[in-house]
């Protein structure tokens, strides 16, 4: 987003590449200058094409710790593998990072500068971007972008399941904790690190309403919750993430 003097990247990008493809469409839109990039979480295809800027990168503390573990790191075939039999890193993961970054002899992972606890305000004048701490399964340094003037809240992958576990996951605290988090922000518009539309109000509140539902399902019936879902398909895999979270498996 941007205000009269500068613009605010969310995300540093999958590669710097992408980030570099992704400002070049700025540049040609003539957006004011980029003035930093603020990090949702620390999630590689988020963060790994920051170093094609030199802008501060603003992040939660524990975002930096986590990149500064990713910085220090061999990302050679082998060193990846390695990561990957050890459980350090994900199978899927490794795969995309072959893809996006297939020479990664030079790769340059940043670790954030500008840190937050809780919340930071970015002024990019005359409107104001506020990156705040939420939380959650997905990950736990996982932060949400605010524009307070105009209701838009970038999530990140904040309302997404954990991938680091043998199995992906949501718990029924997890959720309902984050969710009643979320919603006081009363968004507009609501913008989902993975999906291809922005929420406005509505189509936000539903996608809330739903992980509430989910949680709801599996605190009344168990390990029954599937079978109580329906037919329904996001309904189903957001109780099965559920079951796996609060029971170990989906098993019946
Ligand atoms: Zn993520």
């Amino acid at each position: 987003m941007h205000g009269s003097d500068g613009t605010l990247l969310v995300e540093g990008g999958a590669s710097p590449g992408h980030l570099a493809s992704f400002v070049a469409e700025l540049e040609r839109q003539g957006r004011p200058p980029i003035v930093a990039i603020a990090l949702t979480h620390w999630h590689w295809d988020h963060s790994f094409g920051s170093s094609a800027l030199d802008v501060p990168v603003v992040a939660h503390e524990l975002t930096a710790r986590e990149l500064a573990v990713q910085a220090s790191y061999d990302w050679s075939d082998e060193a990846l593998e390695e990561r990957v039999r050890d459980g350090r890193e994900l199978a899927f993961c490794a795969d995309m990072i072959r893809v996006e970054l297939p020479d990664r002899r030079n790769l340059r992972i940043v670790v954030p500068s500008e840190l937050l606890r809780d919340r930071r305000a970015i002024d990019l004048g005359g409107i104001e971007a506020v990156a705040e701490h939420v939380g959650g399964d997905h990950a736990a340094d996982s932060c949400v972008v605010h524009v307070p003037t105009d209701g838009t809240l970038f999530l990140g992958d904040c309302l997404y399941q954990r991938l680091h576990t043998p199995e992906p996951l949501l718990t029924v605290g997890g959720v309902r904790a984050l969710v009643e988090r979320i919603r006081r922000f009363d968004a507009g518009h609501a913008i989902e690190g993975h999906a291809d539309r922005v929420d406005d109000r509505h189509g936000h509140r539903a996608r809330l309403d739903e992980l509430e539902q989910a949680a709801d399902l599996v605190e009344r019936h168990g390990r029954a919750a599937l079978a109580a879902a329906g037919g329904d398909a996001e309904l189903t895999e957001l109780v099965g993430f559920l079951l796996v979270g609060e029971y170990g498996d989906v098993a019946a």
